[in-house]
């Protein structure tokens, strides 16, 4: 049986380099509702021996201060409806920010499963932030880099009992 992830978080935090990392080359722009149209994009990801459907919420980026909190709520939300999982990024070297306490409330209040990555955590400057995503109260933070690879085998061990 295969299972659906999908990568949440603000803009910035990595998101679509871990959805790369996992998913190659292979994309698929996914979801035609209207203004979600391109920002949710879809691939198959794989880790070791197992396989899933991974879903960024792409789309962000662009957005303006005032439409960001709208987006990104609704980005999340539509995320959130589409997976079994959630992986909820954050910047592990700016640590917890209000946005992320945002994102934060609406995965408890859509009693998402969800699974806390503390990004860009190679080297000493991220362990304050590690340390600060227990905070959010979403359980133990992945300590995670999705730039160099760093932490895939521990996400191999979160992932697993899941497939
Ligand atoms: P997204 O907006 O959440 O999709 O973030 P991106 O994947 O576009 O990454 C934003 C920036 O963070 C880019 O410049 C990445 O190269 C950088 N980045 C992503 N992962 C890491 C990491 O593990 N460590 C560091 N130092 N930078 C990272
Ligand atoms: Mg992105």
């Amino acid at each position: 049986m295969s299972f659906t992830l999908a990568i949440v978080g603000r803009p910035n935090v990595g998101k679509s380099t871990l959805f790369n990392r996992l998913v190659g080359k292979k994309i698929a722009l996914v979801d035609d509702q209207p203004g979600v149209t391109r920002d949710l994009r879809e691939g198959q990801g794989r880790i070791g021996d197992i396989s899933f459907t991974v879903i960024d919420t792409a789309g962000l980026e662009d957005a303006t201060d005032e439409s960001l909190q709208g987006r990104m709520r609704k980005l999340t939300e539509r995320a959130v409806e589409m997976a079994d999982v959630c992986l909820f990024m954050i910047d592990a070297r700016v640590g917890v920010t209000p946005t992320d306490e945002v994102l934060a409330e609406i995965l408890r209040k859509k009693s998402a499963r969800v699974l806390v990555a503390a990004n860009k955590s190679e080297g000493r400057a991220a362990d304050a932030g590690v340390i600060e995503a227990w905070n959010l109260g979403l359980g133990e933070p992945l300590r995670l880099s999705a730039e160099h690879g760093e932490g895939m085998s521990e996400l191999y061990s979160m992932l697993m009992p899941i497939s």
